[in-house]
């Protein structure tokens, strides 16, 4: 590969080549910005038109370890019901919680409301610019204080996420695993950021990084830093970042216990305010222990019942993986303390974190006697 134009890349400062870039990586921005709704597009920044710093700080929060595709529909819906700080600060917090459901990391909407509630009783319902002042607000941390600061206020922030943190890697070659190389990254990325345009800049690198620069198969033919990436120069663009294998997470067992009334109820109860899933709608489990073997068995089930073993369900929490247990009973006694019946034909609208939905479909698509799930072929226990 072009060895000497490698060369000529890594003598040049990190000042010369940064005007270039990020002259290039803009001009792609224009013809290829997502249209995403709390976006204000290139075209319209450029009159002066900028968005409501409400509806960036609420969607980078959604964003945090969540899809975009996944997060628009909650963020519709959410700016519907609460279309500013002051109503989100006024908001119930159980109604905001159960808004949130099936977006998972629920202390973000803990975290959420608690910031609604500041930036309005102390803020006078207006976001501070500083990086420094954003930084002190609950569930706001570098990366989103810095996407807020420049996309919102065009404070000239660099906002370096881990699609940012692999761009970068690539396009420098950097032979240092990240945890490594972060000051060297934060220091490239503060140069390239546009002084005139920081939120346009910003935006520019999350689409790069999203839509073209992506962790599997880049799209280097389509993409504004070809010339000057070093790792494309090379031919080894998936080589980049160095020694990003995740090891694998540990594995924890729990059971959920799902207990069913004649008319198809589901008994439900709602988690303590703190820890997992905290404040969340869901069947009562056992703790989560960081061990994964033994069973749990229907021993540790919260009263005694015919509990049958209906099979486990998977899920991937940020520090462990889960195994959930998931047993069932038909009965008729009265619900306990903080816990309720919820119709079999609401069960859809109730606000239930997706592994609790998963663990309820399992049991009632074993019972047979709810369209809310399949059953599983040949009556064997089932894996989700
Ligand atoms: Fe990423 Fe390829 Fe662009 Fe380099 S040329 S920044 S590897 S997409």
């Amino acid at each position: 590969m072009p060895s000497v134009a490698v060369a000529q890349i890594q003598t040049r400062t990190i000042e010369q080549c940064a005007g270039d870039s990020t002259a290039r990586l803009l001009d792609w921005y224009e013809e290829n910005a997502r249209q995403l709704p709390w976006r204000v597009a290139p075209v319209s920044r450029r009159p002066g038109e900028r968005p409501d710093p409400y509806r960036v700080w609420l969607s980078e929060i959604m964003l945090q370890q969540t899809r975009v595709a996944t997060v628009i529909p909650y963020f519709e819906r959410f700016v519907a019901r609460w279309p500013d700080i002051a109503s989100l600060a006024a908001a119930d917090e159980a109604e905001v919680m159960s808004a949130w459901a099936g977006l998972g990391y629920y202390s973000r909407a803990r975290s959420l409301k608690r910031c609604a509630e500041i930036i309005a009783g102390q803020h006078g319902g207006r976001f501070p610019c500083d990086l420094a002042k954003l930084q002190t607000l609950p569930g706001i941390g570098p990366y989103t204080a810095a996407a807020i600061a420049a996309i919102a206020f065009d404070e000239p922030a660099a906002a370096i996420d881990g699609n940012v943190e692999r761009v970068l890697s690539r396009v420098h070659a950097i032979a240092e695993p990240i945890a490594i190389a972060r000051p060297k990254i934060r220091k490239l990325a503060q140069a390239l950021v546009d002084a005139k345009r920081p939120g346009d800049f910003a935006q520019a690198m999350m689409d790069l990084g999203a839509t073209v620069c992506t962790p599997k198969s880049p799209d280097c033919p389509n993409c504004p830093w070809q010339a000057e990436c070093a790792a494309f120069l090379r031919d080894e663009p998936e080589k980049y970042p160095i020694g990003t294998t995740k090891p694998a997470k540990p594995m924890r067992r729990g059971a959920a216990f799902i207990a069913i009334e004649a008319s198809g109820a589901v008994l439900l109860e709602r988690r303590p305010p703190s820890g997992l899933l905290g404040g969340m709608a869901g069947p009562p489990t056992t703790d989560w222990s960081a061990r994964r073997d033994g069973a749990i068995g229907a021993d540790a089930a919260p009263f005694t019942a015919d509990w049958r073993l209906c099979g486990t369900v998977r899920h991937v929490f940020t520090h462990f993986a889960l195994e959930l247990e998931v047993w069932r009973c038909e009965t008729q006694r009265s619900p306990g303390v903080g816990q309720w019946w919820a119709a079999a034909d609401r069960l859809e609208s109730e606000a239930l974190p997706s592994l609790m939905r998963k663990a309820i479909q399992l049991a009632l698509a074993i019972g047979g006697n709810s369209g809310y799930a399949r059953p599983p072929k040949n009556g064997k226990r089932a894996d989700v």
